[in-house]
């Protein structure tokens, strides 16, 4: 793409990257040393730039803190096999921003100032992009409304941000997830499939109950029924039932549209797998645990890339699979991922992004 975009580059005097421990890297906690800014000003963008990390001043009255206009986005930069940095599918995660934008009443960015702001920060920290297997670095872009008035009323001003991390696979370990009948993620007509913040806040709650009983994730159920399968709150999930894989239809509009999400299918499909997006109902699972059929279930997303589902809980009941080192599904799906985006194999259906 052409340079369109003049962007202000203040690079750092000082930089952290010998602080960091490429070999013990923990998610989130270390920070490139640069971030871009945009400011939209009720008429246009204005001042691209990357500066160095650090706080951002604002007033306490912004609407993103009272209101929760807050998106953001999640994505990774990797090193192919000759050092250059490379994204994967980049637009797409553009596109989902603006969906969200759309869906929370907020501004949205255009393709330069978020593509060319992605590209001059990641020339700027190219040499925080990790290289070692399973390594990457973590790209946030978000947005969030900056209006000092507390009326109720869409923001008229906005900052758009990226920041990176370098880090490593998040789950490390296979998933054990609480299918959770009381509390819901998303009702149909609510905001579901928009990555904002508020999505997060409201089910930290019920989440960390689950994991002080002993799960990892909730697996999330419609709010309606309380039986159909819709994700993990940070994952999208895949069902194999004899030698049919399944995955939740997004219809609904209460089920994040993963990128992940949407390249397993892809790749699936060209395999010729037989495959179906349909709603699936955790009593359809516990059926297929008991006849034997139910043979894997595996998590995907940026973050996570593709995790193995060991273990769910059910009303007092506990579907375990066993096996995991011979899931053959995920182990395929698993490595073609991690392939592709390393530029270890074709780039068959243009997914990568070379800067
Ligand atoms: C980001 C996210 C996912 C995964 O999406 P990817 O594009 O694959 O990273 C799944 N569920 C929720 C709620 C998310 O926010």
């Amino acid at each position: 793409m052409e340079m369109t975009l003049d962007i202000a580059v203040e690079t750092t005097s000082s930089s952290r990257i010998h602080e960091v421990d490429f070999d013990n890297i923990q998610f989130g906690r270390s920070f490139s040393d640069h971030q871009y800014i945009v400011d939209f000003d009720g008429e246009n963008w204005v001042n691209p730039r990357v500066v160095p990390y650090g706080k951002v001043e604002m007033s306490p009255a912004i609407s993103a803190i009272h209101y929760g206009q807050s998106i953001f986005e999640g994505m990774k930069a990797y090193k192919d096999r000759e050092g250059n940095a490379q994204l994967f599918r980049p637009l797409e995660n553009w596109k989902r921003l603006n969906r969200s934008a759309r869906r929370m009443g907020m501004q949205e960015i255009p393709e330069e100032f978020f593509m060319e702001g992605l590209r001059t920060l990641l020339e700027t920290d190219s040499a925080w992009i990790p290289s070692k297997p399973g390594s990457s670095l973590y790209l946030r872009p978000f947005m969030f409304a900056t209006d000092d008035f507390i009326g109720v009323r869409p923001s008229s001003t906005y900052t758009f941000m990226i920041f990176s991390c370098p880090v490593n696979a998040y789950y490390n370990q296979p998933l054990k997830v609480k299918a959770e009948t009381h509390y819901i993620r998303a009702a149909e007509g609510g905001v579901g499939a928009a990555k904002c913040a508020g999505n997060y806040g409201s089910v930290m709650m019920p989440a960390k109950k689950a994991q002080d009983e002993g799960y990892s994730q909730i697996m999330w159920l419609d709010a309606r029924e309380h039986q159909y399968i819709e994700e993990t709150g940070t994952t999208n999930l895949f069902i194999r039932i004899g030698d049919k894989l399944i995955t939740p239809s997004t219809e609904k509009g209460t089920i994040l549209e993963g990128i992940t999400r949407d390249s397993i299918i892809q790749l699936v499909k060209h395999w010729g797998w037989d495959f179906e997006e349909r709603p699936i109902s955790i009593h359809e699972v516990r059926d297929a645990f008991k006849n034997g059929t139910l043979k894997e279930i595996f998590a995907s997303g940026t973050a996570a890339t593709v995790a193995q589902i060991e273990l769910i809980h059910f009303e007092g009941e506990d579907i375990q699979l066993g096996g995991l080192d011979t899931w053959e599904w995920y182990g395929k799906v698993r490595l073609a991922m991690e392939q592709i985006k390393t530029g270890q194999i074709e780039d068959q259906f243009n997914w990568i992004y070379k800067l």
